[in-house]
């Protein structure tokens, strides 16, 4: 757990309370705080390179490649990376950097730190679902399946027409198959039950050297909101990447060319 003084750290940063009829919202921030006393987490696609029409192809230059090694050191390795894709994945996008990172891949369902990888047993659940949802996919031309370690998704970004089809067979096999139905940007995805990425900043924040500094968390995505929750709840903050919206981050950045920026002032 956590042993410094959180209010501390973050103290005098600040946020906007806005009172709509019914609820209140946080709207997020522009200015994220720059501090080097923090552990940091990051998500990778379209918080630190950008969206694009096929997932497969994304890969990270050499100029993140060299920014998240130097932000590591800097941070004296409290830097994670928490993502929806896999560890095979991220391993294939961020290249050998991705050794020296802690990782959590798959929403939580897998980890890798110090070399060490912690993985439960593939769900056969996932294997139905995924051949049915292949057998769509193969329908159209432009939409793609994802295939994850622990998850499968269809990202309709080509033929956004095929949206609503999409989330009617997803809700049909999460159902027939016990699985849980994620929303994300032009995609849903089916995974299994009990991870999300607020498990997965709690279970890094028990791990060293992490466990020593308060969480930032930045991401794009709905799916990222329990990051933001997870991290508001140990006195850290979140960090939301693109579009004001209702949010649990504190704060927000426009683009990942603005995560970019933000890294680089953090290191200087
Ligand atoms: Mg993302």
């Amino acid at each position: 757990m956590c042993r410094v003084p959180l209010c501390h750290q973050f103290a005098g940063m600040r946020s906007r309370t806005i009172s709509v009829p019914g609820k209140t919202a946080i709207r997020p921030l522009p200015l994220p705080p720059l501090k080097r006393d923090i552990s940091l987490f990051l998500d990778l696609d379209g918080t630190l390179v950008d969206l694009i029409d096929r997932p497969d192809d994304v890969r990270a230059d050499a100029g993140l490649r060299d920014l998240l090694t130097t932000v590591e050191g800097r941070l004296e390795g409290r830097l994670a990376i928490v993502s929806g894709r896999s560890l095979a994945q991220l391993d294939r996008i961020l290249g050998p950097v991705a050794r020296s990172l802690a990782l959590s891949g798959s929403h939580g369902c897998e980890y890798r730190l110090d070399g060490g990888v912690e993985q439960p047993p593939r769900p056969a659940a996932l294997d139905l679902a995924t051949e049915e949802m292949r057998r769509f996919a193969e329908r159209y031309d432009e939409v793609l399946l994802e295939e994850k370690t622990f998850g499968v998704g269809l990202h309709y970004r080509l033929k956004p027409e095929m949206e609503a089809d999409a989330h009617v067979l997803a809700g049909e096999l999460a159902a027939r198959y016990g699985l849980f139905l994620q929303r994300g940007k032009m995609m849903v995805e089916l995974r299994p039950h009990g991870h999300d990425k607020g498990v997965a900043i709690r279970h890094l924040m028990t791990t060293l050297p992490l466990s020593t500094a308060p969480p930032l968390f930045a991401g794009d995505d709905v799916t990222d909101e329990k990051g933001f929750e997870a991290v508001a709840a140990m006195g850290g903050h979140g960090i939301l990447v693109g579009p004001a919206r209702h949010s649990a981050a504190g704060f927000r950045l426009d683009d990942p060319r603005a995560v970019r920026n933000w890294l680089k002032e953090l290191i200087l």
